[in-house]
């Protein structure tokens, strides 16, 4: 038979992939440039990515009830795939890439193979996007946990770099004991550089669902994009209109079967009249494969008898269980008490909103936690109950908040963290510094240390010093300078705690408690049931 597979499509295909690599190297690019490089100022991160997400952008403003001006930017996709289909995924997402990647990979070794007829239903993502929609309307926002950008986004910063920084710094290592010096000190300037020495407490479970995500294509093509991907569904609801649509010349079609035998996404483009236009990434795979070239994409206005939608088995029973699920998802995912009383330990980034519309509006993206420079933003396990699990907090122990330093206030994309300055920033106060005397070194031992008072940062300083007498066992007693913290002027960054020399508990450490975002989390409760005058307002 003599090959006539069709060119234009063959470089079509190869400009499709082409574009993926272009965007994933962009979102790659921003997100590695989201750091510290001396200043502090961001320019454009990964977070712009995020502004083109029509699903976040309203899951957010339907869970937080408020319009993010940025978030305008995702009318662009919304049109784009109105006119064009899933363009968004076959073209540009950059999970949609690694996806794509990983199952040619898979195909590669053999792992993968194209199956005869592929039957799986393609409704899950359509259920996870009804269980978000829900969700949101009830003020709860899941859909950080599957959409597409947040999920690379926070698999890469809590897992994937931390991962290639230990590879690296393993590498490093390997090299000064083979004794080229010189290119393992590039190694950890690279590390350096680039920020990406940090770890992270949840990297080991981010990193378990990344690999899992990607494990998935060896099963099926594209598994995450086919039967998970609740940004999918929603594109795929908005292109059933769109006017690029897949053409079988009769004449030419020698029914093998092999365009929907490869099909990445299990559109069905044969015979024509099964095509799930709402499946359809664009990836032009059946068209370049065919071997008669008999597939085309002409532009249509003409309306798809049978539309995306009712191509994919959603049954009305499912979807109204779906829906209770979403409801009752609601309560379920805020079963903590921290609900009534703040936790403390749950210190949030400054310029968070409070509680309840701070998580309304995250997105677990992890951007913040890459920015920090200082790696003091960890996320989330369980101080905010299960609606919380992967939003930030700051952990002093492993990292304080620099006091000349805006950077998590930057990078977020839906404003759950407030853009601010740093006067600004220093302004606000994240939580309050208390001193536990039983392992303070002057109090406790009568021997000196001001390391706490040495570095506060704020000006007066939030920690004065004040001579204490301390009785030793030998029945002398020693006079030290020891710690008093004003918790007025304290504004709970944790350079106190993270710089105390006693190691394992410091003898100073920050709580939650006094946070300028939240008018109950005071150190005394207000037992007068809210009558009389909130005294700390
Ligand atoms: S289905 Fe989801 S993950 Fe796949 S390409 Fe589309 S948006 Fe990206
Ligand atoms: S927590 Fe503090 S140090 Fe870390 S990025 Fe935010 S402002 Fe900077
Ligand atoms: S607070 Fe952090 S994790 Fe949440 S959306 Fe903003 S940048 Fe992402």
């Amino acid at each position: 038979m003599k090959n006539g597979r069709s060119r234009k499509y063959r470089a079509l295909e190869r400009l499709r992939i082409a574009s993926q690599a272009v965007f994933f190297g962009l979102f790659a690019y921003l997100f590695i440039g989201a750091h510290y490089t001396g200043e502090d100022y961001i320019g454009s991160t990964v977070q712009r990515f995020f502004h083109f997400d029509p699903l976040l952008a309203l899951i957010t403003i339907v869970s937080a009830r408020l319009v993010y001006a940025w978030f305008a930017f995702a009318l662009v996709t919304v049109a784009a795939t109105v006119l064009f289909g899933r363009v968004f995924c076959g073209w540009v997402c950059p999970l949609g890439a690694v996806n794509q990647m990983s199952s040619f990979l898979f195909k590669k070794a053999k792992l993968l193979k194209p199956p005869r007829e592929d039957k799986a239903s393609l409704a899950p993502k359509y259920y996870i996007l009804v269980l978000v929609l829900v969700g949101a309307l009830l003020g709860l926002d899941l859909a950080g946990y599957l959409d597409p950008l947040s999920f690379l986004t926070r698999s890469f910063a809590l897992a994937v770099l931390p991962s290639l920084a230990q590879a690296l710094s393993g590498l490093g290592g390997i090299l000064y004991g083979l004794g080229a010096a010189g290119l393992a000190r590039s190694v950890s300037q690279l590390l350096q550089n680039w920020t990406i020495h940090t770890t992270f407490v949840q990297g080991f479970s981010a990193g378990l669902f990344f690999l899992a995500a990607i494990g998935l294509n060896a099963r099926k093509e594209r598994f995450w994009c086919r039967y998970l991907c609740p940004t999918g569904a929603l594109l795929g609801l908005l292109s059933r209109w769109n006017l690029v649509k897949l053409r079988i010349d009769g004449e030419a079609c020698i029914k093998c079967g092999l365009c929907t035998q490869h099909c990445e996404t299990q559109a069905h483009p044969y015979p024509n009249e099964g095509w799930k236009s709402g499946e359809c990434v664009y990836c032009l795979d059946c068209a370049s494969r065919c071997p008669t070239g008999a597939i085309h994409f002409p532009l249509s206005a003409r309306f798809e008898k049978a539309t995306n939608v009712s191509n994919v088995d959603l049954s009305r029973r499912k979807l109204l269980v779906t829906t209770l699920a979403g409801l009752a998802a609601a309560p379920f995912f805020r079963l903590t008490p921290s609900r009534k009383r703040a936790s403390l330990k749950l210190l949030r980034p400054p310029g968070s909103l409070p509680e309840d519309k701070f998580l309304a509006k995250c997105v677990k993206c992890g951007q913040c936690m890459r920015a920090c420079p200082t790696g003091g933003l960890q996320p989330v396990l369980t101080e905010a109950g299960p609606e919380g699990i992967y939003t930030p907090k700051l952990v002093p122990k492993i990292g304080y908040c620099e006091y000349y330093c805006s950077l998590c206030t930057q990078v977020c994309p839906t404003g759950a963290i407030r853009k601010l300055t740093i006067e600004e920033k220093n302004q606000v106060k994240m939580g309050t510094a208390w001193l536990n005397k039983s392992r303070c070194i002057p109090h406790v031992l009568g021997r000196p240390c001001v390391v706490c008072e040495e570095h506060c940062p704020v000006s007066p300083k939030a920690i004065k010093l004040v001579e204490v007498a301390t009785r030793l066992p030998d029945g002398t007693v020693a006079v030290q300078k020891a710690p008093f913290i004003d918790v007025e002027r304290c504004i709970g960054c944790g350079i106190c705690e993270n710089k105390c020399p006693v190691v394992d508990d410091p003898a100073i450490f920050v709580t939650s408690v006094g946070e300028s975002r939240s008018e109950k989390n005071r150190l005394l409760l207000d037992i007068s049931g809210g009558s009389a005058e909130a005294p700390y307002k």
